[in-house]
């Protein structure tokens, strides 16, 4: 168990929910089933021979699978079932599509469960291949990784009890406690001194709205397309603000040098938006928990 304090005023020590259960993966309790129906799953034409001049992947094709860290309890986006192992959720159909354009059927990935504070490591260390699980593009952590993209933006809001009516905006958060995960963008966001609010500071989002649902904390912040997820989930109890106050345009990160590997993959990415895959992919998971469909805008930067 870890303790932290947190940074704003007032300092509160919290700790590290070890213990919890993820979010969707709790039996019984009512509204536990995805809204909208089932949730997408593609299947992407694999490429053949393909010769791309990247370390990275010159390794898994010895290896004849693709390393992909995700996330595991991000309903619609990157969620890993209980009962079958099986992951879903729209960050999944990009890293299928992605890893087809590089010459990995579905049945090569190997999906691996990475939580927010390990990214920038797991990804510099090559544990996995490359990730992609609501990981926003910044300049800090281009000092670390490599990253395609913006494939996705979202921003950052708050999920509260469904009752509670006296958060509006984050500019209602004095004095408020508010739990988000530990080397993510909303939590530096929310620390700052102007909203007034103490952090519960976790690892697993999911842990998070079990700390909301139990009254431990009056609201989550991360961005809207992951807390939609979860207020899908349990339509009764919970609602988004929806006021976002952030832009978190979403990557596929990767090998900070492995600049052949990065272009292959912004490739796959511009592919997968002109051919419609990726609107499909959208509408059929992200769609179904309430975001809004829009284009991304192509050709993608480069660097
Ligand atoms: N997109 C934000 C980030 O990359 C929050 C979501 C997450 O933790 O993955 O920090």
């Amino acid at each position: 168990m870890r303790i932290r304090k947190t940074a704003a005023a007032g300092a509160v020590v919290l700790a590290l929910a070890a213990t919890a259960t993820a979010c969707g993966g709790e039996k019984g309790s009512a509204g536990d089933k995805p809204a909208g129906g089932e949730v997408y799953s593609g299947t992407y034409k694999v490429a053949s021979d393909v010769k791309v001049d990247s370390a990275v992947l010159k390794k898994a094709q010895k290896a004849k699978k693709i390393v992909v860290g995700v996330k595991a309890d991000q309903p619609f986006l990157g969620f890993k079932d209980p009962a079958t192992n099986k992951y879903s959720g729209f960050d999944i159909e990009i890293a299928k599509m992605v890893a087809a354009d590089l010459g990995f059927s579905e049945k090569q990935i190997e999906f691996k469960t990475i939580d927010s504070n390990v990214r920038e490591t797991t990804i510099s260390k090559g544990d996995v291949d490359f990730y992609v699980g609501t990981y926003t593009i910044n300049d800090e952590r281009k000092k670390q990784v490599g990253f395609a993209g913006p494939y996705y933006t979202a921003g950052a809001d708050l999920l509260v009890r469904k009752d509670d009516k006296a958060i509006t905006g984050p500019e209602t958060l004095k004095g408020k406690k508010v739990c988000s995960i530990v080397g993510s963008t909303p939590l530096e966001e929310i620390k700052k001194e102007k909203y007034g609010a103490k952090t519960s500071e976790l690892s697993k989002y999911s842990d998070c709205v079990k700390y909301l649902l139990d009254g431990q904390v009056d609201a989550v912040t991360t961005d809207d397309a992951i807390l939609k997820g979860y207020a899908a989930q349990r339509p009764q109890k919970l609602r988004v603000v929806e006021k976002p106050f952030t832009k978190e345009p979403y990557g596929v990160g990767m090998n900070k040098d492995d600049k052949a590997l990065r272009d292959a993959i912004t490739t796959a990415l511009e592919s997968h938006i002109k051919n419609k895959d990726y609107e499909k992919a959208y509408k059929g998971t992200l769609g179904k928990s309430g975001s809004k469909y829009t284009a991304p805008e192509t050709p993608l930067p480069r660097y």
